[in-house]
């Protein structure tokens, strides 16, 4: 999996930060409650659960054509007003006062992710600010609301007139429509017909980030990924997952899933104008995609180490400035070292990201750049998959790296510092 810019943009959200630590503070903010999610993690689409939990009553669909444009965005701003007061000022309260009580997978997501965030480092030392920049008005009385952060990034909710107020809201499972499977050479699409606008495109990413994979990696699979492509969180109530999309070898019966938020579900949250929504799937598209390809064209060589997965995802999506924020991170004395041997249990380091306490988003950021020095100084990507397999045969990694590269572990690691810190 892969983190969205939920967490990434908690602190471009802030107001006073300096440029200089942008770079790293944008790479460096996971919630430090965020649940270790392997990226095997089965994450079961739930319909019935959520059918039976949110039955909308006649408000639900209220006639908002009573209501002029200019009325829609007074009280949209006023529910995004209130969203970020709460979060500024840890004020439960206050969400639900601009949550839908009624939908209640939806609330609880809400809810959670608020409380994740308030139990992390980042809990209290923001200031959080949204500006609506435009409605459009959906069926069933739902406005999606576009706003901009005051870090500049974007997102759009949905919204919903609700006792008297606009309040924080996504369609039920009815509302959005049955299923439609769509086959393709490459993909089984599993899309809903309240996304209709997004479907085809987010499509068509997909064969973008097959050809992504395949020109960096040189094979993709052959078999079928069995996308599914979620307007809202009720369709998956049983997950509180932050990624924009991921990827589970096997969910159920169906195998090789790869399940994506659209861009104005609450769970895609925000993304970076000048890549836009869709620049920023793309990205997420091909590392899921790489996730894949890895498992099921490289036998998952190298498995065993969360960085070399992570990581390889990350190369191959092209996140190349991630290596930039390892650099910035490492130089004001933050840094997740390959291996963690001291006799904890629960070992800090790359080769276990899933298991960190702390700085989980930073841990993505290191982990592609050790795969980046792997590929430029140790032989190109055939490097990386010699050490992979290196790693397979011996089941350590501080003999893997002799039997790759004819170098110790302690030189291929001071080597890798000494590379990172010279980048920025
Ligand atoms: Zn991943």
């Amino acid at each position: 999996m892969k983190l969205n810019k939920f967490t990434n943009s908690i602190l471009a959200i802030a107001i006073l930060i300096s440029s200089q630590f942008a770079c790293q503070a944008l790479s460096s903010t996971p919630p430090a409650t965020q649940p270790p999610l392997a990226a095997t993690e089965p994450m079961p689409v739930n319909t019935e659960a959520a059918v039976a939990e949110f039955t909308p009553t006649t408000d639900a669909s209220v006639d908002i054509s009573q209501f002029t444009d200019d009325q829609i965005m007074t009280g949209i701003q006023e529910a995004l007003d209130a969203h970020a007061n709460a979060y500024s000022s840890n004020d439960p309260a206050l969400l639900d006062e601009f949550v839908d009580q009624q939908n209640k997978p939806f609330r609880r997501i809400v809810k959670s992710r608020f409380d994740d965030f308030q139990k992390s480092a980042g809990g209290g030392q923001y200031t959080f600010e949204y500006t609506l920049l435009d409605i459009a008005r959906r069926e069933y009385g739902f406005v999606i609301g576009h706003f901009r952060t005051a870090g500049g990034y974007e997102g759009s909710w949905m919204f919903r007139y609700f006792e008297n107020r606009w309040v924080l809201s996504e369609p039920s499972v009815e509302q959005v429509g049955k299923p439609v499977t769509t086959e393709t050479e490459h993909f089984t699409f599993t899309t809903y017909p309240w996304a209709e606008d997004v479907n085809s495109k987010i499509m068509s990413m997909l064969d973008v980030a097959r050809n992504n994979v395949e020109k960096v990696l040189g094979k993709v699979p052959d078999e079928k990924a069995n996308v599914i492509i979620l307007p809202i969180y009720g369709l998956r109530p049983a997950n509180s997952s932050l990624s924009i999309a991921n990827y589970s070898s096997a969910q159920g019966t169906l195998k090789n899933v790869i399940q994506i938020n659209t861009p104005y579900s609450y769970a895609y949250s925000f993304y970076d104008p000048a890549l836009g929504w869709d620049g920023d799937l793309q990205t997420t598209l091909t590392h899921e995609y790489t996730h894949m390809t890895h498992l099921l064209s490289f036998d998952k060589a190298g498995g065993l180490s969360d960085w070399m997965s992570e990581g390889l995802a990350e190369y191959v999506a092209g996140a190349t400035e991630n290596k930039y924020g390892a650099c910035n991170a490492y130089r004001s004395g933050t840094f997740i070292p390959i291996l963690d041997e001291s006799d904890t249990v629960y070992k800090q380091d790359l080769m276990h990201m899933y298991l960190l306490e702390q700085n989980f988003g930073l841990s993505y950021d290191f982990a592609t750049s050790l795969v980046d020095f792997t590929v430029e100084k140790h032989g190109g990507l055939d490097g990386f998959w010699k050490l992979a397999h290196a790693l397979d045969d011996t089941g350590d990694f501080k003999k893997a790296v002799p039997q790759a590269f004819g170098i110790s572990y302690a030189q291929y690691n001071q080597e890798w510092q000494d590379w990172l810190k010279g980048l920025c």
